[in-house]
């Protein structure tokens, strides 16, 4: 895959582009997802290749929570728009509400089925999984 995606958050003062692709998309319906996305479920893909993920615009903005002690959750500043997932100071996973036109991807599974909110139906027919699968 050559194409470069591109993304940014809601307010666009935080954008990226990202080469090689991404993979792995899921849902993750844990409750460190709901809330870091104000939605049921947070919706991911991995990057294939972090070294390709460059900021274009507003990395003065790009803010990092530690939501454990591995999670780092990168979000703009500004608006709060939830954008990557990071490990070792690199982005591995990125947000699908984040990437503009098609990711290239489709959504694969819904993870953390276990700890949903209880007030959530999954329908749309992807594999569930009570955690993350091994
Ligand atoms: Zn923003
Ligand atoms: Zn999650």
């Amino acid at each position: 895959m050559t194409n470069t995606l591109t993304g940014s958050c809601l307010c666009g003062q935080v954008a990226f582009t990202i080469d090689g692709g991404l993979e792995m998309a899921g849902h993750c319906h844990c409750s460190m997802c709901r809330r870091w996305h104000g939605a049921p479920c947070g919706s991911y893909a991995k990057v294939i290749d972090p070294a390709s993920f460059k900021f274009t615009a507003g990395q003065d903005q790009y803010k990092i929570y530690a939501s454990s002690e591995k999670g780092r959750r990168g979000f703009c500043g500004n608006c709060g728009s939830s954008l990557t997932g990071e490990e070792d100071g690199r982005v591995t996973w990125i947000t699908l509400t984040a990437i503009h036109g098609d990711p290239g991807v489709q959504p694969m599974a819904h993870i953390y089925v276990g700890s949903k909110a209880s007030w959530e139906t999954i329908n749309d027919g992807l594999p569930q999984f009570e955690e993350y699968p091994q």
